[in-house]
């Protein structure tokens, strides 16, 4: 979603108020691409406080579907975005840019981009769908969450004993 700022750079102190809808319906991480189940609109503030600068407040919610770490089923993960930056156009004249100047292209406000920053700035490490889940077996494949499959998940070998163990730190 590109928000056109035409009408906001021609006169300075103005000021818009917006609401648009989302336009991502995956998000991808570079790990992974995951569907995005719902969002609210986006309200977007902005005010242009002179020579291209730009006073932003955003805010929106979505759900975006995350597998569980342990058993692949999907989770509904919610996110509240709510941000207030300055963002200027880039000025090839100035050496250093103290404000965020990759939102702006073409006198538009790049709105998908500062979601996409700040959702994978807000990524969660890890997703569970419940603090317990057991997973699948690693043997068959089955989820343990409902019910034992009866596979005999003990290693025997003492070398492959020690790497289980340290997946199964890494893993807390
Ligand atoms: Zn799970
Ligand atoms: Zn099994």
């Amino acid at each position: 979603m590109l928000i056109s700022l035409k009408n906001l750079f021609e006169k300075e102190k103005s000021r818009e108020e917006k609401e648009v809808s989302w336009d991502i319906r995956t998000f991808d991480t570079g790990m992974g691409s995951y569907p995005v189940a719902e969002a609210s609109d986006i309200k977007v503030e902005l005010e242009h406080t002179g020579k291209k600068n730009l006073q932003v407040k955003l805010q929106t919610t979505c759900m975006i579907q995350i597998p569980c770490d342990r058993c692949l089923r999907d989770v509904d993960v919610p996110f509240a975005i709510s941000i207030e930056k300055r963002i200027s156009k880039k000025n090839p004249e100035k050496k250093e840019d103290f404000e965020d100047t990759q939102y702006i292209v073409d006198d538009c406000l790049d709105v998908d981009k500062i979601i996409r920053d700040e959702l994978l700035l807000t990524w969660p490490a890890k997703i569970l769908c419940k603090e317990d889940c057991k997973g699948l077996c690693s043997v068959c494949g089955h989820d343990l969450n409902a019910g034992d499959c009866g596979c005999d998940r003990e290693v025997k070998d003492p070398r492959m004993a020690a790497i289980q163990d340290i997946f199964k730190n890494a893993d807390q």
